[in-house]
């Protein structure tokens, strides 16, 4: 039977299925809820039934409450919800984050959540999925935005620890406190020293060790393992909302860092105040953007948050019918998604008087930064 009709529509609680009667991520309290993973912004209380991957369950039943309606769903495994065949496949963003694929009627919509391409080893890497239209983010959808290599950001993260660490300083690494947190911890050398956690990192690093992932072994500052001796050679991994804290005192004279995509733009680090800031992001940079849309093979993108009219005017100038639907999704970092776009709207003023330069590379290193617990700022 064919159905000519939209497969998702935009909803005042959410993105909405009508065939399916149910709801992709909605922001507003539904009966049918599915979700994408476990971000605050995309995963919020109060659904009468969810369904998620299974490696979200987890993270779901902590943040949402553990009596939580919740059916789970391995990749790949299939599910009818009125009629509409869904399932989930892997996005690349956070532990058990999917994207959703739903057929009904002769379609095939793929709603992703947020994705990103690179594979970071701490959860199952992004697959591409065939469909006539795509819903995409569009968090860092400007040129300015390229991730530097997995082994390029280990090798700063580890130079600037063992500096810090051969000094007898501290090193802090602020970083969102799932996903991005433990892809620094899978990553770093712990061979330079010891490792310890904020106490809003460590249920999640313990979430992820329950899925089977690697992660070096991590301390609380209240153990007794911990002395003034360690913490001269420690790393220190702690949300965003730790910076200027109480919690920070007991590390004397630190060195501090920001592991974000928004680092990628000057001035998100100095108004962070921080002394390093590391380009690291849990969605896909510009080229990652465009390779997903186009490795999706659908000729309709339909944009939901981020850089929306860059992403869909690009879309319309390269030969796709590029769309948006207005959402309330953030990015974990919206308070650095904010600023960061002042930042290169005043560059590019300051190059218009200047000259006709392009804006330089690295005034534009933008990189992620997070929230302590993933709700919106
Ligand atoms: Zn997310
Ligand atoms: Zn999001």
């Amino acid at each position: 039977m064919k159905y000519s009709g939209d497969l998702v529509v935009a909803h005042p609680s959410g993105l909405y299925c009508p065939p399916g009667n149910f709801f992709i991520d909605p922001w507003r309290p539904v009966d049918r809820a599915v979700i994408t993973h476990g971000h605050g912004d995309h995963a919020r209380r109060g659904h009468g039934a969810y369904l998620a991957h299974v490696q979200s369950a987890r993270v779901l039943r902590t943040r949402l409450g553990a009596d939580i309606d919740l059916q789970t769903l391995a990749y790949g495994e299939t599910v009818m919800l009125n009629g509409v065949r869904v399932s989930l496949h892997p996005a690349g963003h956070v532990l058990g984050s999917a994207q959703v694929r739903i057929e009904y009627g002769g379609q095939v919509w793929v709603a992703s959540g947020d994705y990103k391409l690179q594979h970071d080893g701490t959860c199952t890497p992004f697959e591409p999925v065939r469909c006539d239209v795509f819903i995409t983010e569009s968090t860092f959808a400007l040129p300015i935005y390229r991730w530097p290599t997995q082994h390029e950001l280990f090798a700063d993260i580890n130079a600037w620890w063992s500096r810090n660490a051969e000094a007898g300083q501290t090193s802090v690494l602020f970083a969102y406190a799932f996903g991005k947190a433990q892809r620094l911890l899978h990553g770093v050398d712990a061979s330079i020293g010891p490792i310890i956690c904020h106490g809003a990192v460590e249920p999640l690093n313990e979430a992820y060790r329950a899925e089977g992932i690697t992660l070096p072994p991590t301390l609380r500052v209240t153990d007794a393992a911990v002395t003034k001796d360690t913490l001269k050679r420690a790393l220190i991994v702690a949300p965003p909302s730790a910076a200027g804290s109480l919690w920070m005192r007991r590390f004397g004279d630190y060195r501090d860092g920001f592991a974000s995509g928004w680092m990628q733009v000057r001035g998100s680090r100095r108004r962070r105040g921080v002394d390093r800031g590391f380009v690291v992001s849990d969605h896909a940079d510009w080229p990652g953007l465009q390779a997903a849309i186009t490795a999706s093979g659908a000729e309709r993108i339909i944009v939901t948050h981020g850089s929306v009219p860059v992403m869909v005017r690009w879309l319309n100038e390269h030969g796709w019918n590029g769309q948006s639907f207005s959402t309330e999704y953030g990015d974990e970092e919206g308070v650095d998604a904010a600023a960061a776009e002042a930042d290169l709207a005043d560059q590019k003023q300051d190059n218009t008087n200047a000259s006709d330069a392009i804006v330089p590379q690295d005034a534009l290193d933008d990189n992620a930064s997070t929230s302590a617990d993933g709700e919106r700022q």
